[in-house]
């Protein structure tokens, strides 16, 4: 009897492993396509149901589970290059595991020093939600997930403000000012008075700050399908123009979705959407990065 694929899912840490579960060992050829795609043929029936699997991890993006002739085909859709050791883990179910190296992803973002500043806090609330969710909530804890991410991969993230406090811009700037820090991420929601307006946008401050805010605007759309409602050079924290040395750093101030639409403001409310927001916002800083290393080659 020929083996069956039963299962097939990513794993993120140190690496981007691609398991493949089945019944029995699998026999397999690697058909690696092209630098941004790798290709795994299953001597194998396929039991699932043939899938596209979003994974959009900063390193793999998708996933394509489908029956090729007697066999199947797992194609991978990578972000960048990457090397990859695989391995065979007997057991019930048999796993095949694919790793694929993230080290240089590590290496780009290492030491980096980023101000995340969630918007308002204390007495400004920020926008209201049609449910009474406050921004100034949800953005801290989006920026709470992005510090967690973004020092995992050993950069040096620092949060504006921790708590619920009320904050005024002198203070903000002087974090980036003090921290000499290498980027600045502001964390804010969308609103506007037509509760059927929904989506992401984004702020920005001169041409470098443009790629950055677009890159991350991007990477929300494809992890989470936010609807892309654009960017513009036009800083919310206004105040922030004053200071000389931000402008010379990447700033943006993300609207991570629409708090004042229903379906959003109710996405905004679970842990999960906010970590992936903080997913998503780390993988367009990590493009932004990594793209800028990949044009000065
Ligand atoms: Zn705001």
């Amino acid at each position: 009897m020929k083996p069956g694929v039963t299962n097939v899912f990513v794993t993120t840490s140190d690496c981007s492993t691609l398991v493949v579960e089945s019944i029995s060992p699998l026999g397999y050829t690697i058909n690696k396509a092209s630098r941004y795609k790798f290709e795994l043929i299953a001597d194998s029936k396929l039991i699932m149901a043939p899938d596209t699997i979003r994974v959009f991890d900063g390193l793999i993006n998708k996933i394509m589970v489908t029956n090729k002739g007697n066999k199947v085909l797992i194609s991978v859709d990578i972000e960048y290059p990457a090397s990859y050791q695989i391995k065979l883990q007997r057991g019930i179910p048999e796993r095949l595991e694919v790793s694929f190296e993230r080290s240089f992803i590590k290496n780009a973002i290492k030491d980096k020093v980023i101000v995340i500043d969630p918007g308002h806090g204390g007495k400004d609330r920020g926008k209201r939600g049609y449910i009474n969710l406050l921004e100034k909530n949800v953005v801290l804890d989006i920026a709470a997930y992005l510090k967690q991410h973004l020092n995992f991969y050993g950069a040096h993230a620092i949060m504006t403000r921790e708590k619920d406090v009320s904050m005024n811009l002198t203070d903000r700037i002087q974090t980036v000012a003090l921290m000499e820090a290498d980027m600045f991420i502001g964390i804010h929601t969308n609103w506007d008075s037509d509760k059927n307006v929904y989506g992401a946008k984004g702020t920005y401050q001169g041409e470098k700050s443009k790629i950055l805010c677009d890159t991350i605007i991007g990477e929300l759309g494809k992890k989470l399908r936010l609807k892309n409602l654009g960017i513009a050079d036009d800083c919310v924290l206004t105040g922030i123009s004053q200071s000389q040395y931000i402008q010379q750093i990447p700033n943006v101030n993300i609207e991570v979705c629409t708090i004042s639409n229903p379906v959003e403001e109710g996405w905004l409310r679970s842990p999960v959407f906010k970590e992936r927001v903080a997913a998503a916002i780390m993988n367009g800083i990590i493009k932004y990065i990594m793209d800028g290393i990949y044009t000065m080659v």
